[in-house]
C-alpha cells in the first residue's frame, strides 16, 4: 500500500479512501471486474458508487498501478500491476481465470521474431476454452 501511495503522490494524487479500498480489494482477489468490485465494497462502503469505482480504476490504470485486462466478455477485469507478468486462460462456462507463466510466451515470441523479423513491444495472450472441472463434467 505504501508503494501505491508513493506512485500516486509522485503524480500529484493523494491516496484517498476510495483508492485505498479498491486497491485493497484487488490485493485480495485478482481479475475482478468493476461491477464485482462495486458489489464487494458497496455493503461496507455505501458512499462508493459504481461510477466512482470506474473512475478510480481508470486513474489507477493510467498511473500503472492496475492492469486492465480484456477476456472478450464485453467488459474489463483488473489486477494489480505488481503481479508478476503472466497470461490467462479463461473458462467460458464458469468464468474461472487460470494463470500461466511467462516463459512459454517468451519462447513463442522469440520464435515468431526469428521467423518474421517482427519486433515485439508487448504481448498479452488469453486462451479461451473450458477449465478441467467444466471439461470433465
Ligand atoms: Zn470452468
Ligand atoms: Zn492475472
Amino acid at each position: 500500500m505504501i508503494e501505491f501511495e508513493q506512485i500516486l503522490r509522485s503524480q500529484g494524487y493523494r491516496l484517498t479512501n476510495q483508492r485505498r479500498i479498491i486497491v485493497h480489494e484487488l490485493e485480495g482477489k485478482r481479475h475482478l471486474s468493476a461491477e464485482e468490485i462495486y458489489d464487494r465494497v458497496k455493503g461496507p462502503h455505501p458512499e462508493l458508487g459504481l461510477s466512482t469505482v470506474y473512475r478510480t480504476l481508470d486513474l489507477l490504470t493510467e498511473l500503472g498501478i492496475v492492469r486492465k485486462e480484456d477476456f472478450g466478455e464485453g467488459y474489463s477485469r483488473y489486477e494489480l500491476a505488481t503481479e508478476r507478468v503472466h497470461h490467462h486462460a479463461r473458462c467460458r462456462e464458469c468464468g474461472e481465470v487460470i494463470e500461466f507463466n511467462e516463459e512459454l510466451m517468451e519462447y513463442l515470441t522469440l520464435q515468431v521474431e526469428r521467423e518474421t523479423g517482427f519486433v515485439t513491444d508487448w504481448h498479452e495472450i488469453t486462451l479461451h476454452g473450458r477449465c478441467a472441472t467444466c471439461a470433465n463434467a
